[in-house]
């Protein structure tokens, strides 16, 4: 691991561009409303890129027909609150409750991984994880404690 003090909001950015001409390719847009300055987060960065790659990534598999993904980060307290929303067909009910057990997934060529390395990585920054679904779209919540010893 390689813990170092990060700009939430610039590591979000990064990942942004990274995953922007992938989504274009499927007719989706990726809004982003970054309502935070300077926000410190002790993390490892590669890590947490992979995290939010990975909600990117299955919110843009979600989206079969375009659309729009929404990033927002905003601060709570002394949290960072990092919102990714879809407006996919949503997490069936039936199957809510096995996301994010290992190799659970419900594509042709899912690894059913992406969600439970995600929930390991937030867990191991001390950050918390939600997932809200309904027929119009998932959002998934990530809480990060922001670093105050900034150097
Ligand atoms: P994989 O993407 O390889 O299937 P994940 O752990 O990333 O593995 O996701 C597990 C399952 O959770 C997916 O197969 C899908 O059924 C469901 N899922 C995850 N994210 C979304 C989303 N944004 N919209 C709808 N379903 C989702
Ligand atoms: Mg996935």
């Amino acid at each position: 691991d390689n813990y170092q003090l990060e700009e939430i909001i610039q590591i979000l950015q990064h990942i942004v561009a990274l995953t922007k001409s992938q989504a274009i390719l499927h007719n989706i847009s990726i809004e982003t409303q970054f309502n935070s300055k300077q926000a410190h987060v002790f993390c490892d960065e590669n890590k947490l890129k992979q995290v939010f790659i990975n909600y990117i990534k299955n919110a843009i598999e979600a989206m079969k027909d375009g659309g729009t993904i929404t990033i927002t980060a905003k601060e709570e307290k002394n949290y960072i609150v990092v919102q990714v929303k879809d407006e996919g067909p949503g997490i069936p009910k039936e199957i809510r409750d096995k996301i994010g057990t290992p190799f659970f997934t419900t594509k042709e060529n899912g690894t059913g991984l992406g969600l439970m390395v995600s929930n390991e990585i937030i867990k191991h920054h001390k950050g918390e994880v939600k997932v809200d679904s309904s027929s119009t779209g998932t959002t998934i919540t990530v809480n990060l404690p922001i670093s105050k010893t900034i150097g």
